[in-house]
């Protein structure tokens, strides 16, 4: 097999390295004699993989004691209902932030549960621009404030953290463990683990202890927290395989040098890419510069029509799956920690020479 760079939003591009080893220990996994897919979760060996995913994932990211790590199926997705029901804790107001597809989805979730003010909005500028911090319009009485820090589709992330008194949730599904953060000023972290962490099926959630257990009694137990944290994320069967997915690529993270050596070489991925794009009439991106995505890159062709020929040129040169959201068109290339800088200079190489031949 060649080498495809695959530019998918999600489902995502894994590391080479981590599917190598996925491939080999598939039939037998260490000493259990069976796959890992086959054995209980219950089982030392599944448990002791468990653990050290956590381990790994706390120090990768730095989580403070005071904080739980929990391995969860649903999808992001699941977690735009968990929120409300584990964190407004008898209050009926909550602040969102609209910046974007999914924060929209988001809200539209919460708003089954309680009243959501709805504090930023950049749907008037099309997702391509944050108010400042300080013009936000937050509801003193809300229980907690919601915000997308990356919005997979616009392209837009955010450059700054809300500072505020009430919990911080934060659905990280596209930007988790592209960089350091301080986990301390969140009161809950979520994402879907088939962008940045592995494949489709396992969703990761830290939360602060203290936030914990105030959940109504007619809601689903395994949507409250303390059931989660009660049993180590094993109520009921949890995401055997794509748990594990999720420590091989914490292993490899950790081989890298951690997220302070991917922070400069996603960094240095996305600069090189916008650049490109920016250094020509033929390529664009809306997003306001400091605003731009280090994980999610849309851009668009000066002549649409020239949309479908981009695309089939890209896959006879092994970049693949670069066709933009049907609500931004053009392309986007998601950019996350499995694609490496060859991946974005074959990407940059391949569009100045489609350039040269149709601009
Ligand atoms: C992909 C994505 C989601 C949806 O994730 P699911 O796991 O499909 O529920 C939610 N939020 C963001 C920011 C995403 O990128």
């Amino acid at each position: 097999m060649s080498q495809v760079y695959n530019f998918s939003a999600g489902p995502a591009m894994l590391p080479v390295q981590v599917m190598k080893q996925m491939k080999e220990e598939l039939l037998e996994y260490g000493n259990a004699k069976a796959s890992v897919m086959e054995i209980s979760h219950r089982g030392a060996d599944f448990m002791a993989m468990a653990e050290k995913s956590e381990r790994d994932l706390r120090d990768l990211m730095n989580i403070p004691d005071n904080y739980k790590v929990l391995f969860m199926q649903g999808g992001a997705s699941a977690q735009f209902s968990m929120v409300p029901i584990n964190l407004l804790r008898g209050k009926t107001t909550a602040n969102y932030a609209h910046t974007g597809h999914w924060s929209k989805k988001a809200i539209a979730e919460a708003q089954r549960y309680c009243d959501v003010n709805i504090c930023v909005d950049s749907s008037h500028n099309k997702y391509t621009d944050i108010a400042d911090f300080k013009d936000w319009h937050i509801n003193e009485k809300g229980a907690f404030l919601h915000y997308t820090p990356n919005e997979t589709i616009a392209g837009l992330e955010f450059d700054y953290i809300p500072e505020t008194e009430q919990p911080l949730v934060a659905d990280m599904s596209s930007t988790i463990l592209s960089r350091e953060i301080d986990v301390s000023k969140y009161g809950v972290i979520y994402a879907g683990a088939q962008k940045n962490i592995g494949i489709a099926g396992l969703t990761i959630v830290i939360v602060r202890e203290d936030l914990v257990g105030n959940v109504a009694a007619h809601q689903p137990i395994l949507f409250d927290y303390a059931t989660q944290i009660n049993n180590d994320s094993m109520y009921n069967t949890p995401s055997t395989y794509p748990w594990y997915v999720a420590g091989r690529v914490f292993e490899w993270l950790k081989e890298q040098g951690g997220l302070s050596v991917m922070a400069k070489i996603n960094e240095h991925k996305a600069k090189t890419l916008y650049a490109a794009i920016d250094g020509s009439d033929f390529y664009s991106n809306p997003v306001v510069e400091r605003y731009r995505s280090w994980m999610n890159v849309p851009f668009l062709l000066a002549n649409e029509d020239l949309n479908g020929l981009f695309l089939e040129q890209a896959a006879e040169r092994d970049l693949i799956t670069l066709k933009g959201h049907r609500s931004v068109g053009g392309m986007r290339a998601s950019i996350y920690n499995a694609m490496p800088q060859e991946g974005i200079d074959t990407l940059v190489g391949f569009m100045q020479d489609f350039e040269k031949e149709n601009g």
